[in-house]
């Protein structure tokens, strides 16, 4: 089960080993995972989940889930931005222009180009606004896209992103857009709670024209739902539970030492213990046996025990804790990225209940 599970790939070990010994100094040095994502490559991580034909290697769900887990609890930036980037593949793998698999999976298995994504836009974020933030014209040979996509992750280091714009008419569309594109502009990386290693930015599109060769998916209405993946999926919800057992094996470490840690530390582990299984069931589960265990369930779990488990392994840490640089520290500021990356409506709604709701102080 996914609970019990480190991998027992040792080439995959050694490169979580690796990416765990540099994830302090990038964390508190805001540096880009270069070396990171370099391990993973070597490690042969960047081929999964991209067919055999173009160099890659299909691997279960289960495998991947593995991966991000381990990965996260080695080190946060590096899954993450991995998931940006597997994202971007994931879409270019499902879409229909065996052309355009062919020019651009190869480098992307191979670790020679780097992709990521800038889709937010298209589903969560500035959807109050009332209007696209991007939009898009048809033309003869392809599209004109105009616009401000909120956030990329890892866009200046990037050459190839997966991007979305809504047409006159309603409909949207998913492009790969090389980031040398005349008319793309990347803004600066912003300096965040956590995670301001990723290089997280917008980016402007000031009339960049795009090849109908490079369409990924659509024009359909909310292309987003097409395709597996997005907001609030289950990888979100793996990667917030990598974190989770991050905190909770340092605060079990402490509890072997304190007596007095031990009853929490073992309710946390036993609760981590469901949340893996329940998510082990719903990947499997195709067959829906526990229509409960939905992807929303799931994230709001998952959300709510990294931010406790980050919490109550500061608090055992005690003021060392508090200090820069300590694991629990970085643990907490990691654990409130989820409230707010791919976090649908309805998760952070059951967040805002959990936080305006007074514990009962007598039992
Ligand atoms: C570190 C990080 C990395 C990310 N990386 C990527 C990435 O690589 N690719 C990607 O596609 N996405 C990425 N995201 C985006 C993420 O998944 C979410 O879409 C994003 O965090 C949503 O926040 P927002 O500020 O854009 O939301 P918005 O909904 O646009 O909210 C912005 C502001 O608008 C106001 N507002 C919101 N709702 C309302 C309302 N109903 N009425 C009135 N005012 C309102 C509030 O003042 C709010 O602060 C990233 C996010 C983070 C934090």
């Amino acid at each position: 089960m996914l609970s019990e599970y480190i991998t027992n790939n040792q080439v995959y070990l050694r490169a979580f080993q690796q990416i765990a010994e540099k994830a302090q100094i990038t964390d508190l040095e805001n540096l880009w995972p270069a070396q990171q994502l370099q391990c993973l490559t070597d490690a042969g991580i960047s081929a999964l989940g991209i067919p055999e034909i173009y160099g890659g290697r299909l691997v279960t769900e289960q495998e991947m889930a593995h991966v991000y887990l381990d990965c996260t609890s080695a080190c946060l930036t590096t899954s993450f931005v991995l998931s940006q980037r597997n994202a971007a593949v994931q879409r270019i793998v499902a879409c229909q222009s065996e052309q355009l698999k062919q020019r651009l999976l190869p480098g992307l298995a191979a670790g020679e180009h780097f992709a990521t994504v800038g889709i937010s836009h298209l589903s969560s974020s500035g959807q109050h606004l009332g209007k696209p933030m991007v939009v898009a014209r048809e033309t003869e040979l392809g599209y004109v896209l105009s616009g401000m996509v909120p956030w990329v992750t890892g866009a200046i280091h990037a050459d190839l992103l997966v991007t979305g714009a809504t047409l006159e008419d309603g409909r949207q569309i998913l492009l790969a857009i090389e980031t040398n594109t005349e008319g793309v502009e990347l803004g600066k990386p912003v300096s965040m709670l956590s995670l301001t290693c990723s290089a997280t930015g917008n980016m402007h599109l000031n009339e960049v024209f795009v090849p109908h060769e490079n369409l990924v998916a659509g024009p359909v209405e909310n292309v987003m739902k097409s395709g597996g993946g997005g907001t609030g999926s289950l990888t979100t919800s793996l990667i917030a539970t990598g974190v989770a057992r991050r905190a909770i094996r340092l605060l079990s470490e402490e509890a072997d030492l304190r007596e007095d840690l031990q009853t929490q530390s073992n309710q946390l582990i036993a609760e981590m213990t469901e949340v893996l299984n329940d998510l082990e069931i719903a990947q499997s589960d195709s067959a829906c046996h526990q229509p409960e265990l939905t992807p929303q369930n799931l994230r709001t779990r998952s959300n709510s025990l990294v931010l406790r488990a980050s919490q109550a392994y500061l608090t055992a840490a005690k003021g060392r804790g508090f200090v820069l640089g300590h694991a629990a520290e970085r643990t907490v500021r990691e654990s409130m990225f989820f409230l707010v990356w791919s976090c649908p409506q309805p998760v952070a709604q059951a967040a805002m209940r959990e936080f305006a709701c007074s514990p009962n102080w007598q039992s």
